[in-house]
């Protein structure tokens, strides 16, 4: 390999952080790291590997920011890329203008979300679709999906792209957009990295809001939590950002790091007793401009007057837009500060239908998560669709359904109920409540061991996926780490 024309570097010595991620449960150490200074670097390795055919081993993996939970990022004795070195090597550039309809940023995949926040913010711009956390990288969110408490409104972050620049599995550079290569456009968009490494995109961009009204309510009842929930994301003049937690044990840091909010707690408001029962968050924010000042509070009254929570549980704050849409990240240093962040995540993301969320509470909160958790759980809705669906994304069939992240963080050498094998077995049991109860649940950030599950997970979307595989990296040399395909010597 040391043959190959390269701008940057290829590292045989550099490489065991791409062994690492943030799940903290794998560790794969690949042979090389590609610290790429140009697109063309990372055509040429991919061109050269391919070149050497179906005898040679040799995979590749982009690695973003290395946030993935189970190893999809890793490379076992293959070539890691760290996209963050190419982002930091290419600038972002803005297309905005005061009548454009689709303003937009032209960025590197490798960049991290957060810097492109606080760059478009010099414009008076920020991207419309966010994930709850920002230091991860656009290719490492758009291989997935991007969800957060914004995606009932503009989809998913693979909804808000416009145009993407490609390497496939052969080596060659292709830009594509919904019109133009549009077959690979929506593969890869979801492709959890398996039909090529994306390296720029253009992000919508929308005139940023300047102050964040952020609140959270409890509800004792769950059919009231999930009726409001369901109500605020149906209709349009709502809040900006709708997402819940379900709250099981309040104590300790690990278990409030979602949900910590100016150092306040919900459910320690006066006069709310839950009597150790499982109780509902619902969290909702208004965005508003410096114009608004003297309407928002009259607004969000209005807005929250049509909810039914339990009144003495109000909490309200008034923050910067950076300031909420970073809010994880401060979580993220109180947890470093204490070791506690660079524990395993044995992570579980459902999405549940519609239909099957009040059947699916009752088994998992009512019989299996019962009087603790090992971290936050999310619980929101959101409405497909309006949606575009031609992406590679993996949805339940209804419209409307739940997502419900089980954040676990696991104690080191624990054999208690906060050790890996506890956490990991409660999964299992919920994962088989899922099966037995035929609740339709689809996992998000999936992670499967066999072929055949993998086909049960696309359902009807296989053969396309297939296809795509065939025809982009038809030697398999891609993103090994998500355990899809394999490369055959
Ligand atoms: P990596 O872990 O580096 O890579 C992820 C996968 O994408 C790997 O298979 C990799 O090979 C592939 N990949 C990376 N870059 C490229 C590229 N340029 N082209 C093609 N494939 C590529 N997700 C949500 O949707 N919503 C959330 O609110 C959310 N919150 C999170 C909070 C935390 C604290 C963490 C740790 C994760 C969260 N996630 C969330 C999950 C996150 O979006 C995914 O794990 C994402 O893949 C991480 O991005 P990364 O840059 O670290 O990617």
């Amino acid at each position: 390999m040391k043959d190959i024309k390269l701008d940057g570097d290829l590292s045989f010595h550099n490489i065991h952080h791409a062994s690492k991620d943030f799940g903290n449960r794998f560790s794969f150490l690949p042979a090389a790291v590609l610290y790429p200074k140009s697109v063309s670097d990372i055509s040429n390795l991919v061109t050269y590997i391919f070149q050497m055919g179906p005898t040679s081993s040799l995979t590749i993996a982009p690695r973003g920011h290395g946030h993935s939970l189970e190893g999809q990022a890793q490379a076992h004795q293959g070539v890691v890329i760290n996209m963050e070195t190419l982002g930091k090597s290419q600038e972002m550039h803005f297309h905005i203008s005061a009548n454009m309809k689709t303003p937009f940023v032209d960025v590197s995949a490798g960049e991290l979300w957060i810097n492109i926040l606080h760059e478009s913010l010099k414009h008076g711009f920020a991207p419309k679709s966010w994930t709850d956390y920002l230091h991860l990288t656009v290719g490492g969110t758009l291989s997935n999906a991007g969800i957060s408490g914004q995606a009932f409104r503009h989809g998913p972050q693979i909804n808000n792209v416009y145009q993407l620049q490609v390497v496939t599995g052969t080596g060659e550079v292709v830009t594509c957009t919904e019109n133009k290569n549009s077959d690979l456009f929506y593969g890869v968009l979801g492709g959890l990295g398996q039909f090529g490494i994306i390296t720029r995109a253009h992000i919508a961009l929308e005139p940023a809001p300047k102050m964040v009204k952020w609140m959270k309510v409890l509800y004792m009842d769950f059919a009231t939590f999930t009726k409001d929930q369901e109500q605020l994301i149906s209709s349009n003049g709502s809040f900006d950002y709708v997402e819940g937690f379900v709250l099981i044990n309040r104590n300790g840091l690990l278990n409030n790091w979602r949900s910590s909010f100016k150092n306040k707690d919900p459910a320690q408001a006066s006069g709310f007793v839950s009597e150790g029962k499982t109780v509902f968050c619902l969290e909702i924010a208004k965005y508003f401009k410096q114009e608004d000042m003297d309407t928002i509070d009259q607004k969000v009254e209005n807005l929250l007057s049509k909810l039914n929570y339990n009144e003495s549980t109000l909490f309200i704050s008034e923050v910067s837009y950076v300031e909420f849409l970073d809010r994880v990240h401060v979580s993220e240093m109180k947890l470093q500060e204490k070791g506690l962040w660079d524990v395993p995540h044995p992570w579980l993301n459902l999405l549940v239908p519609k239909s099957k969320i009040h059947k699916f509470a009752d088994e998992v909160f009512g019989k299996i998560l019962t009087d603790t958790s090992n971290g936050p759980i999310l619980i929101y809705p959101v409405d497909k669709s309006r949606w575009n669906t031609k992406t590679s994304m993996v949805t339940p069939k209804e419209n409307v359904f739940y997502l419900v992240a089980f954040l676990s963080s696991a104690m080191p050498s624990s054999t208690r109920t906060d050790g890996l094998e506890y956490i990991l077995s409660q999964n299992k049991r919920i994962l088989e409540v899922c099966e037995t109860a035929n609740l339709e649940t689809k996992q998000y950030l999936p992670h499967y061991k066999t072929q055949e599950q993998w086909r049960k997970h696309f359902g009807g979307q296989w053969e396309d996926f297939l296809r795509r595989k065939l025809k982009y990296d038809p030697l398999a040399i891609l993103t090994p780490g998500q355990r899809i395909f394999q490369k055959e010597i």
